[in-house]
């Protein structure tokens, strides 16, 4: 998302590019009404450009120093008041040269700039009051159409997103149609901030990252389990559907990179490493190698479809300022896979993809949405490669009884894709997974299989990953339990709690008990009271307690507290540990022991 807004940033011409929906339109005019108040203020502040972003808005202002959180309120005092006056936005026109000299007349000279690279006799202005700004539009008919809206924060921007021009300081904000929905989304900000993923990957001692590695995680024991249970999770479906597993070298000459065309147009992104006098990457993706697996052998009809999977460590030089905890990072592991298959098996293999996808998501409680993106003007293969790959996507998606969007011309050079978006609990979209079908790749690495006439033919290459990468899942799964995992993936299951250490031999025969049936369990005999023990364990998100005193221990039984903060009562142990192992091994999203 941050990239689209920056592109559209470096792209901008001082012509709004926004969409023109209601609250798009709404949020632009509240950024209007935004600048007007920081020049009522501030006369000597200088605008730039304020667009319509999802979620709100912004507006970059030239001036010497940021604005403080006691200028923000001000400003949005002064913004009520602007609302209130219920002044109309008015439309006019003015040949370019004017333009130019009316703004350099009144000090705006990012906008003289702006104007100047734009190459049209006129330009259209909006005023609201006093405040006039260069503007392509539309706006809401008058500021009172402006109800609900909030300045959220501010920082600093470079001047068109380029670390060589002047600082700007940029103030964020949000508009809606209704008090109730701003109301919503300021309770899902909070909610956002509570559950930020680098705050309870620290909390949870999940992961950590230290600077000496921008943008790779330190994987600390807790969270090498949510690790390791993906990875169990993706292995036993990826088995079923009978994928052969392979590992590919991390770090590579760039022969290889220049075979797979990688070196002419990715150069920039890879990590480069000399090794005695040649150069070598650290590979971004792992297609050109399983492409290399894929040719070592001759491969007949009957051989496809072949299904490489690749737990694959790669790398890509993202800029540090882009570096964000887990979801934006240099170092990762993508749950990829390569489908190399004949063209009468690409329908197949998509549905069963797609079937796959499906059932995946579904064990974590998230919805996945689906978007179909096809062949763009400037592409590589025939009309008719292009009709078969297409079809058989949309075919894919209807036979899974899917709904999806249409993404027309914004397919890949190589080929059409699905583009896989999830909602977490919070309702926000990440996009996470890919399905590509490549009809490059064959081409370029020369791949072939003897069909049944005897004639070498070239395979379909689909690329795929559905955790997308297990850094960015694992960011994204903390935020959607807020670091309450379901009991399969929490890093401990139960802890055992005596309610004093009279009852260590019991709380350690039910410890061992727990360990015996392969449970992750702690058994805290701290010399602590009970209700601290307990709410330590809360804090730890940890699935159940099982707190034991004379009565638990006469009756061979533990009293169940389940994190939610409920206590179940008495639980017979032997239930206990078959109904904890049972939820364990169903993969269940939700807490279902002693509530049978
Ligand atoms: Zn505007
Ligand atoms: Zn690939």
């Amino acid at each position: 998302m941050a990239d689209a807004v920056e592109d559209r940033h470096l792209k901008l011409t001082g012509e709004f590019d926004c969409d023109a929906t209601p609250l798009a339109t709404l949020r632009h005019s509240t950024s209007h009404v935004m600048a007007q108040a920081v020049k009522r203020l501030w006369p000597d502040t200088k605008v730039t450009i304020g667009p319509s972003i999802d979620d709100g808005f912004y507006y970059d202002f030239a001036r010497a120093q940021p604005f403080t959180p006691e200028e923000l309120e001000r400003i949005e005092g002064v913004m009520r008041e602007i609302v209130k006056a219920d002044t109309p936005f008015e439309r006019s026109e003015m040949p370019r040269a004017d333009a130019i000299k009316f703004f350099r007349d009144r000090g705006e000279t990012y906008k003289v700039e702006i104007i100047e690279g734009i190459d049209a006799p006129t330009v259209s202005l909006y005023a609201q009051g006093d405040f006039i700004d260069l503007c392509r539009g539309p706006h809401v008919a008058s500021t009172g159409a402006i109800k609900a809206f909030k300045l959220l924060s501010s920082s600093g921007a470079y001047w068109r997103g380029d670390e060589k021009n002047p600082m700007l300081w940029r103030i964020y904000g949000t508009a809606w149609l209704s008090q109730e929905d701003l109301d919503q989304y300021l309770w899902r900000l909070e909610e956002a901030k509570k559950r930020d993923h680098r705050k309870l990957g620290r909390e949870l001692d999940l992961f950590d990252f230290y600077d000496v590695a921008p943008g790779a995680p330190f994987w600390l024991p807790n969270g090498m389990i949510l690790v390791r249970e993906l990875e169990k999770f993706a292995r036993e479906r990826l088995d079923a559907q009978d994928y052969k597993e392979i590992s590919t070298p991390m770090l590579v000459n760039k022969r290889l990179w220049e075979e797979s065309g990688h070196w002419e147009y990715y150069q920039d992104n890879m990590f480069q490493v000399e090794v005695e006098g040649e150069i070598f990457s650290l590979k971004p993706m792992n297609c050109p190698e399983a492409a290399y697996v894929y040719r070592r052998a001759l491969r007949s009809y009957r051989d496809l479809p072949l299904r490489l999977s690749e737990m694959g460590r790669d790398h890509r030089n993202e800029r540090s300022g882009t570096l964000t905890g887990l979801v934006r990072v240099r170092q990762f592991t993508q749950d990829d896979a390569h489908l190399f298959c004949r063209p009468d098996q690409l329908q197949d293999e998509l549905t069963l993809l797609l079937d796959l996808v499906r059932d995946w998501y579904k064990a974590f409680d998230l919805q996945p949405s689906y978007k179909l993106s096809t062949r763009p003007d400037k592409r590589m293969g025939t009309d008719a490669q292009w009709d078969d790959a297409e079809n058989a996507l949309h075919e894919s998606l209807r036979s899974n009884g899917l709904q999806y969007a249409l993404n027309p011309g914004d397919g890949a050079f190589y080929g059409p894709k699905i583009d896989i978006d999830v909602s977490d609990a919070l309702g926000r979209a990440w996009q996470i997974a890919t399905i590509q079908v490549d009809l490059n790749n064959p081409e370029r690495f020369k791949l072939e299989y003897i069909d049944a006439d005897g004639q070498p033919k070239r395979p379909i290459v689909i690329h795929r990953a559905i955790f997308g990468s297990y850094e960015r899942f694992i960011g994204i799964l903390t935020e959607h339990y807020a670091g309450a995992f379901p009991t399969w993936l929490a890093p401990v299951q139960a802890r055992v709690l005596p309610i004093s250490e009279k009852f260590m031999d019991y709380a350690k025969v039910v410890y061992d008990r727990l360990r015996a049936a392969r449970v992750r369990a702690e058994l805290d005999d701290r010399n602590e009271k009970l209700g601290y023990r307990i709410r330590d364990a809360q804090m730890r998100k940890v699935p159940y307690m099982l707190v034991v005193g004379a009565r638990e221990r006469e009756a061979n039984t533990v009293s169940l507290r389940p994190r939610t903060g409920e206590d179940l009562g008495a639980v017979a142990l032997d239930r206990v540990v078959a109904d904890l192992t049972g939820e364990i091994a169903a993969r269940s999203a939700t807490l279902t022991e002693g509530r049978a």
